[in-house]
């Protein structure tokens, strides 16, 4: 007699194993831009919650080159630097999960074409880059949008979920004159910048804001692949000295908004 154990190792029974009452992204066709601090530990959540598995498909978008100093804050470590950061990307999550349909397409997000996606996640936290995606994909061309991004030097982490025509986009977020009108904080956002000298200016957050922005995104996608998406619009203020100014909640499009307006 040779006792045998059966142990499971499917796609679809490791993502829902730990989640027994959620749904999965399991058959999602989901595109990721933006491969950065945020995107990177995106993907990972995503592939946990079963993203391009079971027939979905998970596309990684990104055409800029891992550097050092991206390296403190990022998914990715020294064995990828140089390299394009959604092939990387897109090889280490196949290492740690080989039977799922992950691919990089290290084009520039403009020039990819995402209409043929369920979900396009817009992670690289450029405002105007979200609002040219989407005037894009607006109309006939329509793909729903998730965009995630850091406010000030990791003062807080939000997430909007535009997942049909009639809700409100990012530049929804601000009036026509462009001022706020569901702010993240009460009072005025801090502005911190670095760089001052050889590099080019950004914003300084640590690892751990990106994880929490991370956190939220795969949070809002598993409730809307459930069937749930409300609230569109969540805030996580990270920062102690501020209070948040915005609950969770689903914002009105703008009339005659400059992206999504038809
Ligand atoms: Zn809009």
């Amino acid at each position: 007699m040779t006792p045998v154990h059966c142990v499971r190792i499917d796609d679809a029974y490791i993502a829902q194993r730990n989640a027994p009452d959620q749904a999965t992204l399991a058959r999602r066709r989901i595109a990721l831009v933006g491969c950065g601090t945020i995107g990177g530990f995106l993907a990972e959540l995503l592939t946990k919650a079963g993203a391009g598995s079971d027939g979905g498909e998970l596309a990684l978008v990104d055409n800029d080159v891992l550097l050092p100093q991206n390296i403190g804050r990022h998914r990715l470590g020294f064995n990828s630097v140089l390299k394009n950061k959604a092939t990387a990307l897109a090889e280490e999550m196949l290492r740690s999960m080989p039977g799922t349909n992950i691919h990089a397409l290290p084009v520039d997000a403009m020039q990819a074409h995402l209409a043929g996606f369920e979900m396009v996640v817009n992670a690289t936290g450029e405002e105007a880059l979200g609002h040219l995606l989407t005037r894009k994909y607006r109309g006939s061309q329509f793909v729903p949008m998730l965009t995630i991004w850091v406010e000030g030097p990791g003062v807080a982490v939000r997430a909007l979920l535009r997942d049909s025509p009639l809700a409100a986009c990012t530049r929804c977020l601000l009036s026509l004159d462009r001022q706020p009108l569901y702010p993240a904080i009460e009072g005025e956002m801090p502005v911190g910048l670095a760089g001052h000298g050889c590099e080019s200016l950004y914003v300084p957050f640590p690892a751990s804001a990106s994880v929490q922005a991370a956190c939220l995104g795969v949070n809002i996608l598993t409730a809307w692949s459930g069937g749930s998406p409300t609230a569109r619009l969540r805030t996580q203020v990270l920062d102690g000295h501020f209070c948040a100014a915005t609950p969770d909640h689903d914002p009105v499009a703008i009339t005659d908004c400059p992206a999504c307006g038809t």
